[in-house]
């Protein structure tokens, strides 16, 4: 109702530093949505615009499209305790998330998720490479 009193960060910047900005949030929570944990494809509003809800990184979380969707202009916690997949260890770090210490969200949300670290690495690509030389290695080890 109010949203036009608002300045938000996308006014203010250029895009590509807002792309940034939404990019590292995604990296933050290892590309998960911090209610229930599946792949993030959106930044939620905290508190929505609508009431006043700024575009800054303690008010903007990774969310999956269907948690976005639903959650719109309900009150964060009392919607999130009405779902299914609610996990306290995630409204505390939603809370931290909010109050800025971000160290204490991830930690929060690492304890929710314990596979969450391995969400970032991408190197698992190369293993297929590093077996076939070790495999060459010991055929040529067995040979000498
Ligand atoms: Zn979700």
């Amino acid at each position: 109702m109010h949203s036009r009193d608002a300045v938000f960060l996308e006014d203010l910047c250029p895009k590509l530093r807002v792309r940034r900005w939404r990019q590292s949030l995604h990296t933050y929570t290892g590309k998960s949505c911090i209610y229930c944990g599946k792949p993030s494809e959106s930044i939620d509003h905290v508190l929505p615009r609508s009431r006043g809800g700024l575009s800054i990184t303690e008010n903007c979380v990774p969310a999956c499209l269907s948690c976005n969707g639903h959650k719109s202009d309900a009150d964060v916690f009392d919607w999130y305790r009405r779902q299914r997949f609610y996990d306290p260890r995630r409204a505390m770090a939603i809370r931290a998330w909010m109050d800025g210490d971000l160290r204490l969200a991830l930690r929060l949300l690492q304890w929710a998720q314990p596979d969450l670290q391995q969400a970032t690495a991408d190197s698992t690509d190369a293993d297929p490479l590093l077996t076939n030389q070790q495999d060459d290695n010991d055929w040529a080890f067995q040979v000498a």
